[in-house]
């Protein structure tokens, strides 16, 4: 008879979402094992902009979550080493429907002492690259952080190994899951529990419990450029008016909807192509630039030079800076439940499914898995 390996917690993906939930694991007293199919995780958090982004939760649980995962990522980011910039961000205003949303933001948010509504003149003195010509107004936000996602994706499994007892199993491709048992490739495998964050892979793993979900896929168009020049800083991350049509934080603005009709009219396209765009820079000096938004359960293999070009278009009228030179273009695909912040289902006892986390996980994660250890375990 073949050998059983066993293990306390069993996590199948390295993505985000995975290596959270081992480390808040372990932070438990567990001892963890991470299978990854690939011999690097190379979904979509390795592709993403690194924005840790608390500024666009919701008020109250969500940005609270989000807050706690900036924590963790301070933490874990000091003790691995890691490049992370607490260097906040702004969303610039140049249309009047646009400063309408955020002055109404910024009376539902009065009491939170992060953020502020700063003029021109105040903008200029925290960015270098925002254009302040016809700027009406801008939400400055302190608790925005950027790590690098390839730096950080690619070295947390070895600093977890060397300090946590979590084992990775890479090029493992866990292919069916009957509790205690797993199949991992031809190795037979036990675990008390086990947590399944495989991304955007809803194929492998209980197929049925993700079609009756409701559950889709959005693929995203990226571009990264030259190191800048002379070691050029973007300080805060950017992004403009597009992005209040976004992000959940928003939502409750009533304004909101006059810009939405607006941008509906004057720029379909963005709408089309679910374009909002923002500026993010990692420690080579790179900036990471961004998005579209593409939803479906089959995403178009291949990518649009068009999209590309509407978001560079879009970003030089709110951001200059000195090399515009794109080095590389990239997509990345995540899972996203409409009208939820997560998908969280419990397929047969002590088998947890966490997933659809949708362009918050680098956010969320690490928040989120504390509250499920706690649940779960
Ligand atoms: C372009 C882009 C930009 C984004 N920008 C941001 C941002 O700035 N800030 C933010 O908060 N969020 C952002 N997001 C969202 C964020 O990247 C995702 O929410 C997050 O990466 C999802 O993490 P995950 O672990 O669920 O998925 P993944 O990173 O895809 O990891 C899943 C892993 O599971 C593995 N796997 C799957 N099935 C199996 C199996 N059966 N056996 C073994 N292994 C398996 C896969 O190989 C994969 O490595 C962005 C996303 C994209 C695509």
């Amino acid at each position: 008879m073949s050998q059983i390996n066993h293990t306390e917690v069993a996590i199948v993906g390295a993505g985000i979402v995975g290596l959270a939930h081992a480390l808040a694991a372990v932070k438990r007293g567990y001892k963890v094992t991470v299978f990854e199919r690939n011999l690097a995780a190379v979904g979509a958090s390795i592709r993403n902009f690194g924005m840790v982004w608390p500024i666009g939760q919701p008020t109250g649980k969500l940005r609270d979550r989000a807050i706690r995962s900036r924590e963790i990522w301070i933490e874990i980011a000091e003790k691995a080493e890691l490049y992370h910039d607490p260097s906040g961000s702004l969303l610039l205003a140049y249309r009047q429907d646009e400063l309408d949303v955020l002055e109404e933001f910024m009376a539902f948010n009065k009491n939170n002492s992060e953020i502020a509504l700063l003029n021109a003149d105040e903008v200029a003195k925290k960015s270098n690259a925002a254009v302040t010509e016809s700027l009406l107004g801008a939400l400055w936000s302190r608790t925005e952080m950027t790590v690098d996602p390839r730096e950080a994706i690619q070295k947390l499994p070895t600093f977890l190994a060397n300090n946590y007892p979590i084992k990775f199993q890479f090029g493992k491709t866990v292919n069916a899951i009957s509790y205690p048992n797993l199949q991992v490739g031809n190795e037979s495998w036990t675990a008390d529990r086990i947590f399944v964050c495989s991304g955007a892979d809803i194929e492998t793993l209980y197929p049925d419990v993700y079609a009756e979900s409701n559950i889709t896929k959005v693929k995203l168009q990226m571009m990264r450029t030259k190191p800048q020049p002379e070691k050029w800083r973007l300080g805060p991350s950017l992004c403009a008016g597009l992005t209040l049509t976004h992000y959940g934080s928003f939502n409750n603005c009533q304004s909101l909807d006059a810009l939405k009709r607006r941008v509906e009219i004057e720029t379909p396209h963005f709408l089309e192509w679910g374009i909002h765009v923002m500026a993010s820079q990692n420690g080579l000096g790179e900036l990471i630039l961004g998005d579209s938004h593409e939803y479906g359960l089959n995403p178009e293999p291949f990518d649009r030079a068009e999209i590309n070009d509407y978001v560079l278009d879009y970003l030089q009228k709110f951001a200059k800076f000195p090399s515009i030179a794109i080095a590389e273009t990239w997509h990345g695909v995540y899972a996203k439940l409409p009208g939820k912040t997560e998908f969280i289902a419990e397929p047969e006892p002590n088998v947890i499914l966490v997933n659809a986390l949708s362009g918050a996980g680098m956010t969320l994660s690490f928040g989120l898995a504390e509250e499920n250890i706690s649940a779960f375990i």
